[in-house]
């Protein structure tokens, strides 16, 4: 016999679910905590960088690795 109907057979109401999102960002941008400034031009997740050079009032800071998310 297969293993996968098998396995599906094995659980006849285990309802789907989808456990990951996958998103594209067009733009990522946070506010310096010290000018608070509206720094752009990120196209990934900065969460965890260190030493982040602010470009208006040349602050340096980190990013929390447990920044809050949101989108907008
Ligand atoms: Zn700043």
């Amino acid at each position: 016999m297969k293993a996968k109907p098998q396995a599906l057979a094995a659980l006849p109401s285990a309802r789907l679910s989808v456990s990951c999102i996958l998103i594209e960002p067009m733009q990522i941008w946070f506010h310096c905590p010290r000018c608070d400034t509206a720094l752009t031009g990120f196209f990934s997740d900065p969460r965890g960088q260190a030493n982040v050079e602010c470009q208006a009032c040349g602050e340096e800071f980190d990013i929390s690795p447990k920044a809050n998310l949101i989108i907008v």
